[in-house]
C-alpha cells in the first residue's frame, strides 16, 4: 500500500482552503514594489492593530523564552468582564478557525453529520471532513442561510450545526430573533456553532445579545475572533463562549499551548481599546458607502453586507480578477464557494477603496 493510500479516503478527498493571495507573492509575480499593491482580499482591518495591542506585544517580547499561559488567564478575565459571563465559559483558539475545529473534534464523531449552508464559510466543511463526518449542505435563500430548511435538514445522526452571522463570503445577516427561534427548534443534543466573526461591524440596530441566550441553550457555542475588527489576523487568536460543560469538552481536545504569548497579550490589550474599535467601525461604515457608491456607478449587482467586505457580480469573475491583479489590486474570487460570477472585496482605507474602484472600471472595460 502506498503512503498516500494509508491516509483515510475522507482526508484524501479534502479540497484545501484557498486563502487570499499574499502581497509578497503578487509582487514577485509582477515584479512590482510590494508597497504599490492594494490587498483587499482577506477582510483584515486596514488600520492594522490597535496601538495598545502593539505596545502589549512589544512588552511581552521578553517572555518568549517561556511557554505561554496555556489557560490564557488574563485574556479570559478580560473577556469575562467584557461579556458578563464567568471565565470558565471561554475556550481560546489559534484564530477562531482553531475553535471551530475544536467544536467538530469534541462533538462530531466519524460517520455523524453536520449541517451548514450553501455559500457558508469554507472552514465548516473542512472541519467536518477532517474528523470523517458527513457535511449536509443546505441550499441558500437569497445567498443567505435558510434556517427553516437547515432545521429540517437535521437528522438523528446530526451533532453540529454551523451558522455564520454575518456570513462570509456573502455578507448576509440573520436577525437575532430568527436565530433564537431556530435554537428553540433544534434538539439540545445538537451543538449550534454561531460564528460571529464580524459581530463588531454590525450596525447598532442589528445587534442582538447572543451571549444572554447561553443560559437557555446549553448547546449554543458562539465563536468570535481578533482577526477582523481587532486587527490581529497575523497573530492568530479567537475564542468561543459557551456553557462550561461544553467548554470543558472542547478544552480536552485543544492543543495545550494553542495561543501564543504575543497573541494573548495583544488580544487582552485590544479588548480594552474602545477608541480603536470605534475608529475601525466608522472607517468601515464610510468605506462601505464609498465602495457601494462606486459599484452602483458601475451598475454592478451586490449583496447587502453586514461585515467589512462586499460581494458583487461581474460575470466572468476569473477574467476580471486577473485584470485587477495585473493592476496590483488583490480581491477574492469565490468560485470555490459556488459563485463563479462574483468577487468579494474587503473595505480598505479611502485611498485603497478608490484605487480598487478605478482598477475595477478598467478591468471591466477590457
Ligand atoms: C475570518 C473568519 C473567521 C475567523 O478566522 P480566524 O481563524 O479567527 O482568523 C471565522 N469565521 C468567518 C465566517 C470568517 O470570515
Amino acid at each position: 500500500m502506498s503512503v498516500e493510500a494509508s491516509a483515510p479516503a475522507y482526508i484524501r478527498s479534502i479540497s484545501p482552503y484557498i486563502p487570499g493571495k499574499p502581497i509578497s507573492e503578487l509582487a514577485r509575480e509582477l515584479g512590482l514594489d510590494a508597497h504599490t499593491i492594494v490587498k483587499l482580499a482577506s477582510n483584515e482591518n486596514p488600520l492594522g492593530m490597535s496601538p495598545k495591542a502593539r505596545a502589549a506585544v512589544l512588552s511581552a517580547i521578553d517572555e518568549l523564552g517561556r511557554y505561554p499561559d496555556g489557560n490564557g488567564f488574563g485574556l479570559k478575565q478580560a473577556l469575562s468582564r467584557k461579556l458578563g459571563v464567568s471565565a470558565d465559559c471561554f475556550v481560546l483558539g489559534n484564530g477562531s478557525n482553531d475553535a471551530l475545529e475544536l467544536a467538530a473534534r469534541a462533538f462530531l464523531p466519524a460517520g455523524a453529520s453536520a449541517v451548514y449552508s450553501q455559500h457558508a464559510f469554507a472552514v465548516y466543511a473542512l472541519a467536518v471532513q477532517c474528523v470523517g463526518a458527513r457535511g449536509i449542505e443546505v441550499p441558500a435563500r437569497a445567498w443567505g442561510h435558510d434556517l427553516a430548511a437547515m432545521a429540517d435538514a437535521i437528522t438523528t445522526d446530526t451533532r453540529v450545526v454551523f451558522i455564520a452571522n454575518p456570513n462570509n463570503p456573502t455578507g448576509t445577516f440573520i436577525p437575532g430573533h430568527l436565530i433564537a427561534a431556530f435554537l428553540e427548534r433544534v434538539p439540545q443534543n445538537v451543538v449550534v456553532v454561531l460564528d460571529e466573526a464580524y459581530n463588531e461591524y454590525l450596525h447598532p440596530e442589528l445587534r442582538y445579545d447572543s451571549v444572554s441566550w447561553l443560559a437557555r441553550f446549553p448547546n449554543l457555542v458562539i465563536s468570535r475572533t481578533f482577526s477582523k475588527i481587532y486587527g490581529l489576523a497575523g497573530l492568530r487568536v479567537g475564542y468561543v463562549v459557551a456553557n462550561p460543560v461544553v467548554v470543558d469538552l472542547m478544552n480536552r481536545v485543544r492543543a495545550p499551548f494553542n495561543v501564543n504569548t504575543l497573541a494573548l497579550a495583544a488580544a487582552e490589550a485590544a479588548l480594552g481599546d474602545e477608541a480603536f474599535l470605534k475608529q475601525s467601525y466608522e472607517l468601515n461604515s464610510s468605506g462601505m458607502a464609498q465602495i457601494l457608491a462606486g459599484l452602483d456607478a458601475l451598475n454592478l449587482e451586490h449583496i447587502p453586507s453586514g461585515g467589512n467586505f462586499i460581494t458583487f457580480r461581474v460575470g466572468d469573475a476569473a477574467a476580471v480578477n486577473k485584470r485587477l491583479l495585473q493592476q496590483g489590486v488583490i480581491v477574492r474570487p469565490i468560485a470555490n464557494y459556488g459563485m463563479p460570477e462574483w468577487l468579494r472585496v474587503s473595505i480598505g482605507l479611502p485611498a485603497e477603496n478608490a484605487r480598487f474602484l478605478e482598477a475595477l472600471a478598467v478591468a471591466l472595460k477590457a
